[in-house]
């Protein structure tokens, strides 16, 4: 099949920041893209050629999106699997309304990846009050019960070290269907992003290293500081998980290294993730780029490092005495700024991140550490 033609019109499912650093990538190389989006003044709506400010099962945006756009895709991980399933009928979709329909649920995602042999942490599903009383194997405690769907940044997780505690948390998140898993013991976080494209190409992102706070991406450092065999362990599951899935797209697959050395695999993301910005300013090719590339079935670009870097999210707890001072960034040179363009900070709330680049990890590590503490 051929390629889709820089000055066609792309699709995107979502308009958070993710879809604007799409839109970015995507409006460098001469493509115009229609955001469909229920949310004013989105992120991504507020770039775009088109923002259709509607919800995702709107006949008329979609019949618009199907009419207008020759390939579709998503930046929201959320976004109703049917959804694709129409668009597909209709124009290039990327990532598959299938490969969604997996990812966008805990349940299903773990029961894949099991099947298919990866490790993920022991798990239950929980789907309504009858199954509270199978979970009393000592396997699941201390645990973490998840919902299954819309859970994001840490949100919709209660820590459950005792089964007697499985009851309440179940009622804290009003008895949505969840998952129980075992509370695993961490060396470190990692995670993947893999491309694959419609002529089963694939590339690879180098490794980042991720550290939390709360629950939420703080930083992540690339390359990640582990062993060579980790990194290859990392990338053959990756590349396998994209295959399986028949992926055809951008996708994030975060791991679990355990203090043992072993891999879990924790969960995937099937679109752009908050742990690939880093390639941004890092790589040859961006995640972003390369999502571009694929939906408009274009050879992929290198992925290669230029030089090793520290990315760190801003959130909105930053702006709590007005708009903070981003000289704290930029006076170092070999830092880049990146602000998504939303109108209200909330505690929590993703507002921006910046890299940094330097010769070793260390520097990298070091200089985005003093600029995080000067932004404080
Ligand atoms: P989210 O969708 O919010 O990113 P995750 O399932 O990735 O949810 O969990 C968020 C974080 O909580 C993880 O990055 C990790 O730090 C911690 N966590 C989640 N599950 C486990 C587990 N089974 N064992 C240990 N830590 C976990
Ligand atoms: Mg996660």
């Amino acid at each position: 099949m051929s390629s889709i033609i820089p000055g066609a019109m792309l699709g995107l499912l979502g308009g958070g920041q993710l879809g604007r650093m799409f839109t970015m990538a995507a409006q460098s190389m001469g493509y115009r893209v229609t955001v469909l989006d229920p949310a004013e003044g989105s992120p991504a709506g507020s770039i775009a050629e088109r923002h259709l400010c509607a919800d995702y099962h709107d006949a008329s945006a979609l019949h618009e999106l199907s009419t207008t756009c020759a390939g579709v895709t998503t930046e929201f991980e959320n976004v109703p699997a049917d959804v694709l399933r129409f668009l597909e009928q209709h124009c290039v979709v990327s990532p598959p309304a299938r490969s969604v329909s997996i990812a966008q649920n805990r349940l299903l995602e773990k029961q894949f990846l099991a099947a298919n042999g990866f490790s993920v942490a022991p798990f239950l599903a929980i789907q309504n009050k009858d199954d509270l009383s199978t979970a009393i194997d000592a396997l699941f405690f201390p645990g973490i019960l998840k919902v299954s769907q819309f859970g994001y940044d840490g949100k919709g997780q209660v820590r459950i070290h005792t089964p007697h505690e499985l009851s309440d948390a179940f009622t804290y998140l009003q008895q949505q269907p969840c998952v129980l898993e075992q509370l695993l013991p961490l060396a470190c976080e990692i995670s993947v992003i893999v491309a694959r494209g419609f002529d089963d190409e694939i590339s690879l992102f180098p490794v980042a290293e991720n550290q939390h706070m709360h629950g939420i991406l703080d930083m992540s450092i690339v390359p990640a500081r582990i062993s060579a065999g980790i990194v290859q362990q990392a990338r053959k599951m990756a590349t396998d998980v994209a295959i399986q899935l028949d992926y055809r797209g951008v996708l994030c697959i975060e791991f679990f290294v355990l203090t043992d050395g072993r891999l879990f695999i924790n969960e995937i993301a099937p679109r752009p993730h908050n742990s690939g910005h880093y390639t941004l300013d890092a790589c040859i090719t961006s995640q972003f780029e390369q999502q571009a590339r694929v939906l408009c079935r274009l050879p992929q670009g290198s992925t290669a490092l230029h030089t090793p870097v520290v990315m760190v999210n801003l959130l909105g707890d930053l702006w709590q005495s007005g708009e903070p001072d981003w000289n704290k960034v930029l006076s170092n040179p070999n830092a880049k700024l990146h602000l998504y363009g939303k109108h209200e900070a909330r505690p929590g709330r993703k507002m921006g991140h910046f890299t940094v680049l330097a010769d070793t990890v260390e520097q990298a590590l070091q200089q985005a550490e003093a600029i995080k503490v000067s932004l404080k």
